[in-house]
């Protein structure tokens, strides 16, 4: 079982699966509704998250959905009815995110100039399982 939960501890997930990937994403939605460089995400098989403790806050931007702490707002989750499949949540709400390190960098092409990191993943101009 792999657990999570935001910052202020009101939310809280178990997870029943195996990770699938993980990945960085450079996209503009993903910076602005986390205020960070960069998001990492862990994906998992859809329907394998119970939210154990409180409840996300579920916001709809760009046909996507995203999860938040209602009480701190932390990022927790996204979902992409384009691909129903996978289920993400913020690979730094889980527990151990050490665990997980990213394989590779997504939306590339949003990429801000003066953030880099020092790795040879493969880097996807979009998006790429
Ligand atoms: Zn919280
Ligand atoms: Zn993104």
């Amino acid at each position: 079982m792999i657990t999570g939960g935001c910052l202020c501890g009101a939310t809280r997930y178990a997870i029943d699966a195996q990770p699938r990937c993980t990945s960085y994403c450079h996209c503009e939605d993903c910076r602005r509704a986390s205020g960070a460089p960069v998001v990492a995400w862990t994906f998992f098989p859809t329907g394998s998250l119970e939210w154990t403790k409180g409840a996300p806050k579920l916001l709809s931007f760009a046909e996507r959905e995203r999860g938040f702490c209602p009480e701190c707002g932390t990022p927790l989750s996204f979902y992409d009815p384009a691909i129903p499949d996978e289920y993400e949540v913020t690979t730094c709400s889980l527990d151990d995110p050490s665990l997980l390190p990213p394989r590779d960098h997504n939306w590339v092409v949003d990429r801000l100039p003066w953030f880099e990191t020092a790795d040879s993943l493969p880097r996807h101009e979009h998006y790429s399982e």
